[in-house]
């Protein structure tokens, strides 16, 4: 098949307690389907595939009501809230399209950037990841963003481009490798970079939420980017050898200055506070690396018990004869 063929086209879409904007958004999506199927760019058998995560809400009821004016709109209900990144993935692992669209269900995705994607895709691209052009966000939230991209790119060799998100295209090989990540402990930023594969960005400018607000305080971001950077890098752990020697070294330095001194200028007791600083400061540098340890170790421990990446409770509209769990 030529890439200029109709492709088949799948949208992924995860919904946290998005009952009021729900409708709203899926109507949006259909329309912006319509358009490039009328444009010969994608085949009309094009999948929407709704990932329910466990809202609490009546999203599921809306989702379901929309799937019975448009049977092309499928529904994944996991068994409980996994968050978003696992709501992803099921929705990923569902997916059975040339290409797939990920794109968040509050409306700040444009779907209307479709076409300009599939376009990109048709160009050779195996990704077409879109830029968000501007965000306003408050003073904090940017300066820890940024600090935590630098922070990023400095300690792991994955590369990632800024201001990236999970709205983006993917063609079918590369969801089946990013199937074959198995990880637990999910940064689909990282991975989706981590696979390689030719990649391509647009910039897109984000709309605001529909309706409802953003599941991100900004305690569970901070959460999140530890995740990340101890998923990708292990130099929180090598550091600690250098500073180790590097401190070591000093006393060493120290040690033979004392004595030296002490032979010139004889012996002063007096040293209190060298002994009460060097011990505090070694404590505490000790306790930080076991705490850096501790992450690692859980991070191993949360890996080890392999447990699924999500529970499906029931699927509507998918074939039934698929996993209904991630890891079969
Ligand atoms: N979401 C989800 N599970 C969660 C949190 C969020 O599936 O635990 C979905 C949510 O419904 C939305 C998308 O992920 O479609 C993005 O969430 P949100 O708008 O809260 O994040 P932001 O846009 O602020 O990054
Ligand atoms: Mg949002």
């Amino acid at each position: 098949m030529s890439k200029s063929d109709p492709i088949n086209l799948a949208v992924v879409v995860p919904f946290f307690n998005e009952g009021p904007g729900a409708a709203a958004f899926l109507d949006r999506l259909r329309d912006a389907l319509a358009v490039v199927e009328r444009s010969g760019a994608v085949a009309p058998g094009w999948r929407v595939i709704c990932v329910n995560d466990g809202s609490g809400d009546d999203t599921l009821a809306v989702l379901l009501q929309a799937r019975r004016l448009e049977p092309r709109i499928a529904v994944i209900d996991l068994s409980r809230n996994f968050g978003k990144e696992y709501a992803l993935t099921a929705g990923l692992d569902h997916a059975d399209a040339d290409a797939v669209v990920v794109m968040d269900g509050d409306g700040q995705h444009p779907p209307e950037m479709m076409g300009a994607m599939i376009a990109a895709w048709q160009e050779g691209n195996d990704v077409v990841y879109m830029v968000r052009e501007a965000r306003d966000v408050r003073g904090l939230h940017r300066l820890l963003r940024h600090l935590f991209y630098r922070l990023f790119s400095l300690a792991s060799r994955t590369k990632l481009p800024a201001e990236a998100g999970d709205f983006r295209l993917m063609d079918r090989h590369v969801i089946a490798a990013i199937r074959q990540l198995p990880e637990r402990t999910r940064f689909l930023k990282g991975i989706y970079s981590w696979v390689g594969f030719r990649q391509t960005g647009l910039v897109y400018r984000e709309d605001a939420r529909m309706r409802g607000q953003s599941h991100w305080r900004l305690s569970r971001l901070i959460g999140f980017a530890m995740d990340a950077f101890t998923a990708f890098s292990t130099l929180p752990l090598r550091i600690w050898s250098w500073i180790g020697a590097a401190v070591a070294g000093l006393s060493l330095l120290y040690g033979a200055w004392r004595v030296v001194r002490a032979i010139f200028w004889g012996i002063d007791v007096p040293g209190f506070e060298t002994i009460v600083v060097s011990i505090t400061f070694l404590g505490g540098m000790q306790l930080l690396s076991l705490g850096v340890l501790g992450s690692y170790i859980g991070r191993i421990f949360e890996e080890v018990k392999a447990r699924p990446l999500y529970i499906v409770r029931r699927c509507y509209g998918l074939s039934e004869d698929l996993p209904q769990a991630a890891n079969e």
